[in-house]
């Protein structure tokens, strides 16, 4: 498929503000592709080239610039300033590279294919020269690029697609190009994780929403409880397990081949060779898949900060020596595939009889802390002790539930003694001053509202100086605009904010500022996007839980 073709729908999906005129737009986009376009039309009609969410192909507002500059022949300060006028970095390469001067000659014409190769490569590019490789590859799409075709690859390479199409829209174009029911599609992205196969599957009439060895499935996800009273309250049969504060995984063991993923799917086995090991030692049964939450352990067991944990996560060479610095202990607290069988389906009374039968403990390899009780007493102490242990509270589960893949179905309560921390997205920052000039303090905060980033306040305090160190690091790549000590950052870096109490306020778009926020931990990549921030509704929610607890 031509890009121009993409291009053409994506200007007809910009010039409506209707979601069931998007929806059709994008049925009759789809319907077009042949099942090699598919997929990554899919994909680049969300404005993304990769499925597991935000495109992290690590190109900020600055680097973008200096690339339209070069394709249109012209400097970064004029690029810099007609960016000021546009606050949008696709039109401005647009309007310039409508007048570029350059020949034209033996320009290609660009396919769809071209341009969703080019962005794959670029998150792969690392070390001496990266830069300049990267700018190469962007630079080669510009040159062949029509003006309003280079507009929607700037825009997709920093995220900003403005076209208004979130996965529900895409979930239901989907349907609707293939005739199949929106809930269907719905039940394999559970299993599959991608709208881009997903609709390779429903075009060939393989929509089949089943579990699969080796691919991730969608993980089951918590409520909140606004206190154990109430959380035992629930269901008819509980069972009370630890909350451990570490990272989610999903292992899946076939013979002796083993795969690790993460809460949001990604492939994290070559991270964590020892968990692979431990899998291969300790699971009895030939095809499994299991979960547990992985922590970073001390030599005599204890857990260790989950920076530590970050650290493993983050690793992508020496990773045996990391292996050895920082043990990991995983905690398993579910099953969800037997030997060519699921068990989804199952009550979580039998999945955990079945995990207790089917792993061999170990102090690395074991079976999380839980208690069966109906009485209030016992489970305080219950709760208390995994306080005391350093975990983060409990979650009460409903023993008759089955596993709900992907989704709060309030049959997991978690139980917390602070308030529930939010996860927030940085949109901006604000140089320090003095000795701390050369770092980005503080920080802007948004909530998600229907599919846009609303500010939620600011975090200034609070920071030591590694983290700042740090988080200006991983910040400055994605300023997109710079005013007085202000910068405005792509919504990319998620982090886990504690406070004292969620504040009404007019002055945030959210309508909400937090008091007395702090800084918990710089979320990894691998386990939260910014899709995955708290959204204002979870904020009105714990705004009224709080008043309660007073
Ligand atoms: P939080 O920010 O509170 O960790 P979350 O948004 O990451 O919450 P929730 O659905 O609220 O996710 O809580 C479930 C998470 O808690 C799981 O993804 C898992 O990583 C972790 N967890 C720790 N112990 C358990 C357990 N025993 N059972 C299930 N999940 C657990």
């Amino acid at each position: 498929m031509r890009y121009s073709t993409l291009v053409q729908f994506y200007q007809r999906l910009e010039s409506t503000p209707k979601k069931l005129e998007k929806r059709d737009i994008l049925a009759e986009l789809y319907r077009q592709c042949s099942e090699e376009e598919l997929p990554k039309v899919v994909l680049l009609s969300m404005g993304t080239v990769f499925p597991s969410g935000a495109l992290e192909l690590g190109i900020a507002g600055e680097m973008m610039k200096r690339v339209i500059a070069r394709v249109s022949g012209t400097t970064d300060t004029q690029i810099t300033k007609k960016y000021k006028e546009t606050g949008d970095l696709g039109l401005t390469a647009e309007q310039f590279l409508k007048n570029r001067k350059q020949s034209t000659l033996g320009k290609r014409e660009l396919s769809v294919e071209k341009v969703f190769e080019n962005l794959r490569k670029l998150p792969e590019i690392g070390g001496a020269g990266s830069q300049e490789k990267k700018i190469l590859l962007i630079a080669e799409l510009l040159s062949s690029a029509e003006a309003a075709e280079a507009k929607y690859i700037v825009r997709t390479i920093l995220s900003e697609m403005r076209i208004g199409v979130a996965a529900g829209i895409v979930r239901d174009a989907i349907a609707a190009a293939f005739g199949k029911d929106v809930k269907e599609v719905e039940r394999v992205f559970d299993f599959v994780g991608d709208y881009g196969q997903i609709a390779v599957l429903a075009k060939n009439g393989r929509l089949k929403g089943e579990i699969q060895i080796g691919k991730p499935v969608r993980v089951m996800l918590a409520d909140r409880a606004p206190d154990l009273k109430e959380a035992m309250e629930e269901f008819e049969q509980s069972l009370l397990e630890w909350k451990y504060d570490g990272f989610r995984v999903q292992v899946h063991k076939s013979g002796n081949e083993i795969k690790i993923f993460s809460r949001r799917m990604e492939d994290v086995t070559r991270q964590f060779p020892d968990i692979a090991n431990f899998s291969k030692e300790c699971i009895k049964a030939k095809e499994c898949i299991v979960e547990g939450e992985a922590l970073a352990i001390d030599k005599s067991g204890k857990p260790r900060p989950f920076q530590e944990l970050s650290r493993r996560i983050q690793r992508k060479y020496d990773i045996e020596r990391t292996v050895k610095e920082i043990p990991v202990q995983v905690n398993l607290f579910d099953l969800i595939y037997l030997n060519g069988e699921s068990w989804m389906d199952k009550p979580l009374r039998e999945r955990w009889q079945q995990l207790a039968k089917t792993v061999k403990e170990t102090k690395n390899f074991r079976l999380a802390d839980r208690l069966e009780t109906k009485n209030y007493a016992e489970a305080k102490k219950f709760y208390k002790h995994a306080l005391k242990m350093g975990q983060e509270g409990i979650i009460v589960k409903n023993l008759e539930a089955r596993y709900q893949p992907g989704r709060r179905v309030g049959y997991w309560l978690k139980v917390k003694d602070i308030l529930e921390p939010l996860d927030l997205v940085v949109v901006g920052a604000e140089w320090g001053e003095g000795k701390r000039a050369r770092w980005l303090g503080s920080l802007i905060l948004a909530a998600k509202k229907g599919g846009k980033f609303v500010e939620a306040g600011r975090m200034a305090s609070g920071l030591t100086e590694e983290q700042m160190d740090q988080l200006t690091k991983q910040l400055k790549p994605l300023i997109t605009g710079e005013e007085g000590k202000t910068v405005s950052l792509e919504p990319r870096i998620v982090v886990e904010v504690g406070y004292e109490e969620i504040q009404r306020s007019p002055k945030y778009e959210s309508g909400y500022a937090l008091r007395f926020p702090r800084l918990l931990r710089i979320r990894d990549a691998a386990d939260k996007g910014p899709e995955d921030v708290n959204t204002v509704a979870d904020m009105d929610k714990l705004f009224k839980m709080q008043k309660r607890r007073r």
